[in-house]
């Protein structure tokens, strides 16, 4: 039976019947194994410095080349400054402005969490 597949090298939609098949030709199979034999995949790291999550396709401690200058010293100056409100959740906020005897939108929008 001929099912219709994408190929995750190309994004090109083929046809096959082998069930095995997974790339639309050989170049693409070629080239997916060199990635893999690579290890080029898109990864999620978080930054040591500032705490960001960034993809990297490479092992790396910082997300920018500003972090790692920091972190290493040679640009002074003080760790990013935590917003004063720490990231709520939905919940917390939605029962926050329970009590505070707003609507959700209304506290969002007072105290500019979003
Ligand atoms: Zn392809
Ligand atoms: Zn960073």
């Amino acid at each position: 039976m001929k099912r219709t597949l994408q190929c995750p090298v190309c994004g090109k939609e083929f046809t096959t019947d082998q069930n095995a098949k997974k790339y639309c030709s050989a170049r693409c199979r070629r080239k997916a194994n060199q990635l893999k034999a690579r290890k080029d995949v898109l990864q999620e790291y978080s930054c040591a410095w500032c705490g960001d999550t960034f993809l990297s396709m490479r092992r790396k401690k910082y997300c920018s080349k500003e972090c790692r200058l920091y972190a290493n010293g040679r640009i002074t100056r003080r760790k990013k400054v935590q917003p004063i409100i720490p990231a709520l959740s939905l919940s917390q906020v939605a029962l926050l402005s329970r009590e505070a005897g707003l609507s959700y939108g209304k506290y969002v929008q007072k105290f500019q969490l979003s």
